[in-house]
């Protein structure tokens, strides 16, 4: 037995840190952890979570509409914002409970306090100082705003969950994952949405035929969606907010939010001191075994800004884990990693994009675009849009795109396929699922020519 307090301590108890703690303890490690709010981290607590129960929550208003042209008559439904988010406080608490009771079940010692590293081997909590052969941070990230002047009118996504009334108007800036997310629930919920983006196009760094289908679903369910357009000034007047953009445009509103991406949470912990190197914007450089520049200081998660997803975090404190206790060592395998975008209509991707598939690839494009079924009845102008990328030399499956209903659902197993390294000739064998949206993954038969293309024919 070491002379330490802990085989291991863990700073941040989010979804990477907890699932780290659990699985070494499961290895026979001795580990502790500290948290300064709630067990559970920004996903459980503040994020995917409370915004997913948002988010079926705002779906209900096109289900009701769409019920007409099914023969429901559905008279007087009407939304109450408090009941909402008393029932999301309700479950995040029995969440947080169950985060809790996990801990203790996998015998991980809870320490509630701030850390601070005071040497490489030893953590401040408050009154408690303990020592730890081995840290591991993972102390996750949070709300970055830029410095625009009237910004300290603004909200960020930590605050939208605990708003006392829905907004009647509200100004989302960004065009990110928490943008476009929060955009379709507060348009959803009944809002009036304005959603301002400094680029050409939402979602930058995700497959064109993407961000372009779901701007178009956007626009055509009645979000102000203005791209090319920064936020010069925020004032606060007569009680509610003016945005003024560059362009002299001015918008009255209820709320402005900002969702121009997430820092990584690093202030205070005392590692420049220790020499743990980062980089941009203060992130914890590691290497691919999660390693920080000092030996026995590790770091997963947010805090390293690499692919900031709860199920990449856990993955990447398991496989920690695993080849610090469990004599298994592994590393996280980051191609083909699926990842959903809970904006309405929501948006599924696996593997690569076709801009980042051209870079190293000859490839061809499958595509389809159609109007989902349960749409004839509801008369809804929506479209599904589906895409595959295909290596033409070997034909395996490079990337899948969806963006539609239930497109999260779909693509995880479209994910399984991709890491299993399926070609587009078994997609082709696979039978459909039928009628479905899923089985147009499995029945695109005609490359997709672009119309430039074709023309030099
Ligand atoms: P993102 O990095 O996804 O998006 C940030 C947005 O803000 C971009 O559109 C960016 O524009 C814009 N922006 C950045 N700086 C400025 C500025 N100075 N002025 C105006 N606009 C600016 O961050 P999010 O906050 O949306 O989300 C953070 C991360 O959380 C995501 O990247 C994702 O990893 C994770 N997440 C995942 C979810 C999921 O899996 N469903 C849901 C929510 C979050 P530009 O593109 O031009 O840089």
């Amino acid at each position: 037995m070491s002379a330490y307090d802990f085989d291991l301590f863990v700073v941040g108890a989010g979804s990477g840190g907890v699932s780290a703690s659990r699985r070494a303890a499961v290895h026979g490690a001795r580990a502790g952890i500290c948290e300064e709010y709630r067990v559970g981290g920004t996903c459980v607590i503040r994020g995917c979570v409370p915004k997913k129960l948002l988010t079926y929550s705002a779906h209900f208003a096109e289900d009701v509409e769409d019920a007409a042209g099914y023969g429901w008559q559905v008279e007087g439904a009407r939304f109450d914002w408090a009941t909402l988010i008393a029932n999301k406080d309700r479950e995040i608490d029995r969440l947080n409970g169950i985060y809790l009771r996990m801990l203790e079940g996998a015998g991980v010692s809870l320490i509630e306090g701030r850390a601070e590293l005071e040497d490489a081997h030893t953590i401040v909590i408050g009154e408690n100082r303990v020592t730890a052969e081995t840290i591991l941070i993972a102390t996750g990230a949070r709300p970055w705003t830029p410095e625009v002047p009237g910004i300290e009118h603004a909200i960020s996504s930590n605050e939208a969950f605990h708003l006392e009334t829905l907004p009647e108007r509200v100004v989302v800036v960004g065009g990110g994952f928490i943008a476009v997310e929060f955009a379709g629930i507060f348009h959803g919920l009944g809002s009036h949405v304005s959603q301002l983006y400094r680029g050409e196009q939402i979602l930058r760094g995700f497959d064109r035929d993407v961000r372009d289908a779901l701007a178009r679903e956007m626009l055509g369910r009645g979000i102000d969606l203005r791209v090319d357009c920064q936020v010069a000034r925020i004032d606060r007047r007569d009680g509610h907010f003016v945005v003024t953009t560059a362009r002299d445009e001015v918008i009255e509103t209820d709320l402005v939010m900002y969702a121009t991406g997430r820092r990584p949470n690093v202030q205070g912990l005392g590692l420049a001191a220790m020499g743990v190197e980062t980089g941009r914007n203060g992130a914890i450089v590691v290497d691919d075994w999660g390693r920080t520049s000092v030996d026995n200081i590790y770091a997963l998660g947010d805090v390293t800004d690499r692919m900031n997803l709860t199920p990449v975090a856990i993955n990447q404190g398991r496989a920690f884990a695993d080849t610090v206790y469990g004599g298994t060592p592994r590393q996280m395998d980051y191609r083909f990693v699926p990842s959903a975008v809970f904006s309405n209509p929501s948006v599924g991707c696996a593997g690569l994009t076709e801009e980042e598939a051209r870079e190293s690839f000859d490839v061809d494009i499958y595509k389809s675009v159609f109007r989902p079924m349960k749409h004839t009845l509801s008369g809804r102008e929506e479209k599904t849009m589906m895409k595959l990328i295909v290596d033409a030399k070997s034909d395996r499956v490079l990337g899948a795109h969806m963006v539609g209903p239930d497109a999260a659902e779909i693509i995880q197993g479209i994910g399984v396929a991709l890491t299993c390294g399926a070609t587009k000739a078994q997609f082709d064998a696979t039978v459909g699922v039928h009628p479905s949206a899923a089985e147009e993954f499995v029945t695109m038969r005609e490359k997709f020519v672009a119309q430039e293309a074709q023309a030099a024919e």
